[in-house]
């Protein structure tokens, strides 16, 4: 099967790492098949659920599914919140900035760490600042917006440093890195797993997330869930996007070529960037930051401003996503940074 990038509409969105191409067609074509009770009788999640835990190859009852990966995060702090006054969660930073928005909704104290300079994982840092009072501990792998793994083995020793805690990881970007931490909730009950739908599979607007977990993990957050939380478009959309791995292989293809497109952009044009495993890029472009974003926006080309964020002055993220859209937008970056040097 081939399959093309949609041209972009009403601009280029490589601000918020959403799938540049849109869903697979054979979803389209499962919401255009819902019928008049469909939409009437509230949904069935056990098909849908099975085969999410099928397809990330978990035993049955490993598997939540949420309204999106946001609503899991949501869940996770509240579950850390509830049975201590004073729990507090740890932020590592740069960090997603729905971290921050959930335990201040929760009412969790928040310890965010600092990164190194060159932006990778301070295990060591972490790991000091893990007491009694920590409840969650939210981690990104790959990271957003550095795109960098988590090292080897850190998981696992913040899983045992912090038994009273919710190791989250969040692997909102595992599609692309093709590593996961789903192993390890066998090993370790406090390890709770966040996947996505959104992202690689292009369903960001129908919001469909998973926690993967012990399934007495699980049963806490399920009491926190609302009993019918994925509206029918979204079930059957996961369904037909599930079944449809070609067309999860083609886009991460696509994203892993325009991930070289944006290197190979770095080099010529003397930018640092971070090497990523996720469906973007973080490049150093130094004070013209906001205004090459800005300059990028008045030609329909949207990327993120990252300057303010812990490490990241200086730096923009851009979605690697259809190489055809990644080429468009490296275009224009190289006229305009070709115009600023005359
Ligand atoms: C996009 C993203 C999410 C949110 O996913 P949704 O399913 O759209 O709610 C969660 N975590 C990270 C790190 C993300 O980048």
């Amino acid at each position: 099967m081939n399959y093309n990038a949609e041209p972009p509409r009403d601009g280029l969105r490589l601000h918020l790492n959403e799938n540049t191409a849109g869903c697979s067609p054979a979803v389209l074509a499962a919401l255009r098949a819902i019928e008049r009770t469909d939409t009437a009788f509230y949904p069935d999640y056990g098909a849908v659920t099975a085969l999410v835990e099928q397809s990330l190859g978990v035993p049955a009852g490993w598997v939540q599914l949420t309204n999106g990966l946001d609503e899991g995060l949501h869940v996770a702090a509240q579950a850390a919140a509830r049975d201590s006054r004073d729990a507090a969660t740890v932020i590592v930073e740069p960090a997603f900035e729905m971290y921050a928005a959930c335990a201040d909704a929760a009412g969790l104290r928040q310890i965010h760490i600092p990164p190194p300079a060159d932006l990778s994982f301070p295990l060591e840092d972490v790991l000091r600042a893990i007491d009694g009072s920590v409840r969650l501990v939210s981690i990104t792998d790959p990271g957003n917006p550095t795109g960098l793994p988590v090292p080897q083995g850190a998981i696992a020793r913040l899983a045992e440093a912090a038994p009273q805690a919710i190791v989250f990881v969040d692997e909102a970007y595992a599609d692309f890195s093709g590593r996961t931490a789903i192993p390890l909730p066998d090993r370790y009950r406090n390890v709770v797993v966040g996947r996505t739908f959104a992202k690689a599979y292009g369903l960001a607007a129908l919001r469909a997330g998973a926690l993967v977990a012990h399934p007495d993990t699980l049963a806490l957050f399920r009491r926190l869930l609302p009993p019918y939380n994925l509206n029918i478009a979204a079930v059957r959309a996961l369904e037909a996007a599930l079944r449809d791995r070609a067309y999860l292989d083609w886009y991460v293809g696509e994203s892993v070529q325009s991930r070289q497109l944006i290197y190979d952009f770095c080099r010529r044009a003397g930018l640092v960037y971070w090497p990523s495993e996720a469906n973007f890029v973080l490049v150093h472009v130094g004070d013209e930051a906001a205004g090459l974003v800005d300059a990028l926006a008045q030609r329909g080309i949207f990327i993120r401003d990252k300057s303010r964020a812990p490490g990241c002055a200086g730096c923009v993220r851009i979605t690697a996503g259809a190489s055809a859209h990644t080429r468009i937008c490296l275009a224009a970056m190289e006229d305009i940074r070709a115009s600023r040097q005359n």
